[in-house]
């Protein structure tokens, strides 16, 4: 990105004073500008339901920032120059987004791009990218609107989020509705997790080192964990997260993700298309869990009141707006097969949950013990390389490995040592973008490789909701942990179950 050109764009936000739009995508924006990435004549409307003056919407904004966690530091904050440069391209507009009147609005403003750039600059079309931060039961009102108000054309691009749908029905509802108006090629559906730096490095671990890729399947590997653990609970969105809980807030779409890009083969090039074809086949080869595998398989929890970081943290029944009686998981840990050549035998124990002791996300691979020991016996269980791929937080990654340890005393007896590539310790002068910037760089650009595609949406739900089918036919509560602790007790004995421990 250091070396990259600036592109112009014209991007439509809709949704400008949501969480969404202030914490992350405004902040974003403003950095791809302060590093020079935005165009000079790059243009953003911002559109939301309140009437103000685009004065107010800054002041608002910056206001906003001084009280909420972004990705933009101290310094960045008050880069005041910056801040005027990267406002002066931005516009606020009041909307209904529902209703026909105001949609014009866009309309002026999309034509009233200054006639050195009008349409294009150099010899490209400018995009035309909207942006949809609001909630998806607005997505199909909004696309009809653009059409009817004449906005979609080849250079259109429309970005939505997560969740796309509850299910696999709503998911293709939404699915339909954007592809009414929009080709494939056009929609940008995010998975934040997919713009994380680690994330995509799993990429080149995998396929630029040969190292890797002959070891990368179940004659090496025993075995893989997933854990995306996470120290917050619902920050008062209890009403939003109790619809949805653990698994269909982070499996269906991050955790299935990630384990798609450990699991994937190969693909021919680094295209778009190539990569979520891989992607496709994982997801299509998850084997369902039936009901008899409840507990060995899947076990998932709730929190209830605890300590995290030495503060005393009620439960999730006890969190405002709560409904008592709910038996929504904040929590859930599952043991996955992939029914393929590469991975038959090979179990993937994935596990995520709120108020966790700690905020991290972690890939273990264990690979298998040399086929024959020769050491001392008690050090038999030392056996097994462990490649631990942290995509936050510390980013990195560690390779674990047995060597001889050292002194006259110690003869063969074995060590473990790290072989450690530390990512800020590696780029120490390079700042590290946040996954917004990388994804509304991407979509800047036009490349989809970093997003979902919609047979990956269908199967990754058709998935989950055989999960949930089967959760719902056994009747299954959830049960209970401390917050500050690492999820029920089930969920030790799941994998103890199979002799091992999570890592
Ligand atoms: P918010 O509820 O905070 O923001 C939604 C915005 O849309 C508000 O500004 C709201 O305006 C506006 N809006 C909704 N309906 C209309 C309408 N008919 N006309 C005009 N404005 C409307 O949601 P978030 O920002 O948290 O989330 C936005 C989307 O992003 C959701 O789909 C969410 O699931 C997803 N998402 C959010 C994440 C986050 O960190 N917040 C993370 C990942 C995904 P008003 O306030 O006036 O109602």
């Amino acid at each position: 990105m250091q070396n990259s050109p600036a592109l112009p764009c014209d991007i439509v936000l809709f949704g400008g004073l949501g969480d969404l739009a202030q914490r992350k995508l405004i902040p974003a924006l403003f950095q791809l500008d302060q590093f020079g990435l935005l165009h000079s004549s790059a243009r953003i409307l911002v559109m939301a339901r309140k009437t103000m003056t685009t004065e107010a919407y800054k002041a608002h904004t910056l206001k906003r920032w001084q009280g909420m966690a972004t990705s933009l530091t101290d310094e960045q904050r008050n880069d005041h120059d910056a801040l005027e440069v990267f406002f002066s391209k931005v516009q606020y507009s009041s909307l209904d987004f529902q209703t026909p009147a105001g949609y014009e609005a866009i309309v002026d403003w999309l034509q009233a791009r200054p006639a050195s750039t009008n349409g294009e600059v150099g010899d490209k079309p400018v995009p035309q990218v909207y942006y949809l931060a609001t909630p998806p039961s607005v997505y199909g009102d909004i696309c009809c609107q653009l059409d009817r108000a004449g906005c979609i054309s080849e250079r259109s691009r429309i970005v939505v989020e997560k969740p796309i749908g509850h299910d696999l029905e709503s998911s293709c509802e939404i699915n339909e509705q954007l592809a009414t108006f929009f080709d494939e090629r056009q929609i940008f559906r995010i998975d934040h997790y997919l713009g994380k730096e680690t994330v995509q490095n799993l990429i080149a671990l995998r396929f630029a080192n040969n190292l890797f890729a002959s070891q990368w399947n179940h004659e090496q590997i025993s075995h893989v964990e997933i854990t995306v653990a996470e120290k917050v609970g619902i920050e008062g969105r209890w009403g939003y997260f109790d619809k949805a809980g653990q698994l269909k807030d982070m499996v269906q779409n991050h955790l299935l993700q990630v384990l798609c890009l450990i699991a994937m083969d190969p693909p021919a090039e680094l295209s778009a298309d190539c990569i979520r074809d891989e992607k496709l086949k994982v997801l299509k080869a998850l084997r369902p869990i039936t009901p008899n595998q409840i507990g060995t398989h899947i076990v998932t929890g709730q929190y209830t009141a605890g300590t995290v970081d030495g503060a005393h943290v009620p439960g999730y029944l006890e969190e405002d707006d709560a409904n008592t009686h709910s038996n929504t998981e904040t929590f859930i840990a599952l043991k996955v097969e992939i029914d393929n050549w590469r991975w038959a035998g090979v179990p993937f124990y994935m596990r995520t949950g709120k108020r966790m002791p700690l905020k991290s996300s972690e890939i273990v691979i264990h690979f298998k013990p040399a086929p024959h020991y020769i050491f001392d016996p008690d050090q038999k269980h030392m056996l097994g390389n462990k490649l631990i791929i942290r995509l936050q937080p510390d980013e990195g990654i560690s390779l674990r490995m047995l060597t001889k340890d050292q002194g006259l005393d110690k003869g063969m007896r074995l060590h473990e040592g790290v072989l450690e590539l530390t990512f800020s310790e590696v780029f120490q002068s390079q700042r590290t973008q946040s996954a917004y910037e990388r994804l509304l760089w991407e979509i800047i650009k036009g490349e989809q490789y970093l997003f979902v595609r919609r047979d990956e949406v269908a199967n990754a739900w058709r998935w989950v909701d055989s999960l949930v089918e089967t959760l719902a036919h056994a009747n299954v509560k959830p049960k209970r942990y401390s917050a500050g602790s690492w999820g029920p007790v089930a969920s030790i004995a799941m994998i103890a179950m199979d002799g091992l421990t999570w890592y």
